[in-house]
């Protein structure tokens, strides 16, 4: 296994600079997992600035009318039908679980951290409203495989943390999904020999620029081509599948969710997609995986970190550099219990 990369060095007639030349650098780098391909920007400009835009007014604005606010949770959300569902919803400590009103799949949850939560900042994450969202979720996956299982087969935890993420609601929430057929990433996953992922843990626990830390059973890494800015990757070991989960590995997950959430605040990030990709406990390679990615900062017109490139050619161009990711990243880590950053 090679961690491929290929650095290019462009020049240009620099309006900068009184068109004087100037060289930049850009780098293409192969996922060692998956071959997929990725662009890292040397010393540009932030593509993903910190936005001055105030994110607590914008919640204010959205309060009133928010169907997941306490006030209206119960009247406003949808129930299961199932018997296996209970009354129709799932709590667990401040998390309310209900079906999404959307069909995304044969099952669609959507699971709200806490109903008092309606601003809830990535800074403000923390191991326990994350560990409770993740027992509901599990939860209803674990629901869903008992009412069927070929219908549920495949199984995710999913997150739009905020608009920019894909959120069409201000409140923060999870979304989990169990579906017959497997998402294009669910599939190219499973087909990653399991042999093929440890190797590449192995080697980026050897090399340590990307390692951040082991929270037990779960490695954590920055993504050494990832497939947006800031990509972060927690390999959950001895698990079959979501609806195996165990509590202390649920309370891992949490707790590298919550970290990286922080990395992303101080990096001035306030969206981010999230994905626990399940898959059916007879399916090989590589099945559990978390992954997190950074959105662009909330801010009206805000440039979009989904360009042509990440949407119709499925490969990201960053400026967050990997290595100095998982730099930061260690420190939230190590501050964090349970975490061996070494
Ligand atoms: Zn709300």
């Amino acid at each position: 296994m090679e961690f491929r990369a290929e650095v290019t060095t462009r020049v240009i007639h620099d309006p900068r600079r009184g068109f004087e030349t100037t060289a930049s650098v850009m780098e293409t780098r192969w996922d060692p997992l998956t071959g997929q391909t990725a662009r890292l920007l040397r010393d540009v400009e932030r593509l993903l600035p910190a936005a001055g835009f105030d994110v607590a007014e914008l919640a204010a604005q959205t309060r009133p009318g928010c169907p997941f606010c306490p006030d209206r949770i119960e009247a406003a959300t949808p129930r299961f039908v199932g018997a296996g569902f209970g009354d129709g919803r799932i709590r667990v400590g401040r998390a309310v679980l209900f079906p999404n009103l959307l069909p995304y799949a044969a099952y669609s949850s959507v699971c709200v951290y806490a109903p008092a939560r309606h601003h809830l900042p990535l800074a403000e994450m923390t191991p326990v409203l994350a560990a409770d969202n993740l027992r509901a979720q599990v939860a209803f996956v674990r629901a869903a495989h008992r009412e069927n299982p070929v219908a549920a087969a495949w199984a995710s935890i999913n997150g739009n943390h905020l608009l920019p993420a894909g959120s069409s609601v201000f409140h923060p929430h999870t979304q989990g999904g169990c579906h017959p057929v497997p998402t294009n990433t669910q599939a190219q996953l499973v087909s990653v020999p399991a042999d093929r992922a440890e190797e590449y843990l192995t080697l980026e626990r050897r090399g340590g620029q990307r390692y951040i830390a082991t929270t037990g059973q779960i490695d954590w890494v920055a993504a050494f081509a990832p497939t947006g800015p800031g990509e972060i990757r927690g390999f959950i070991h001895g698990v079959g599948g979501l609806a195996e989960l165990g509590d202390g590995v649920v309370v891992e997950l949490a707790a590298g969710i919550t970290h990286t959430m922080h990395t992303y605040a101080e990096l001035g990030i306030s969206s981010c997609n999230l994905a626990i990709y399940g898959a059916p406990p007879q399916a090989a390679g590589c099945r559990l995986l978390a992954r997190l990615v950074c959105r662009s900062p909330l801010a009206p017109f805000y440039r979009s970190d989904v360009t042509y490139l990440e949407r119709l050619h499925a490969e990201a161009a960053t400026d967050i550099s990997p290595e100095d990711l998982a730099a930061r990243a260690r420190q939230h880590f190590a501050a964090g219990p349970g975490c061996r950053t070494g």
